[in-house]
């Protein structure tokens, strides 16, 4: 999916050049090659912020799933079966309150 914002960052570049080079002036090519340059930076750094939320989510994942096989998260609630932190006196799912307070 992030490989789209590259190739669409290189189509809009020399797109961008083409048009600049049929202005036939320097001035009309510096315009056009300078707003293609960022639209093109622009696209590449979504793609890097996208792969570094594809990391991080991928961490939380790992993280959620290490807390699952310690057992922190042991809690289920009465009401919907949903499994949440020790900590936490309410099911974030349904809102349901733990009875013991
Ligand atoms: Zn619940």
């Amino acid at each position: 999916m992030g490989a789209i914002l590259i190739i669409v960052g290189i189509i809009v570049f020399i797109i961008s050049v083409a048009t600049g080079l049929t202005t036939g002036s320097f001035y009309g090519f510096f315009i056009w090659t300078s707003v293609g340059a960022t639209i093109t930076t622009l696209l590449f750094s979504m793609f890097q912020i996208m792969r570094n939320q594809e990391k991080i989510l991928h961490s939380f994942a790992q993280s959620g799933e290490i807390l699952r096989n310690n057992h922190i998260i042991n809690k289920q609630c009465q009401n919907c079966k949903y499994e949440y932190g020790l900590l936490l006196n309410f099911c974030p799912n349904c809102g349901y309150r733990d009875g013991r307070k």
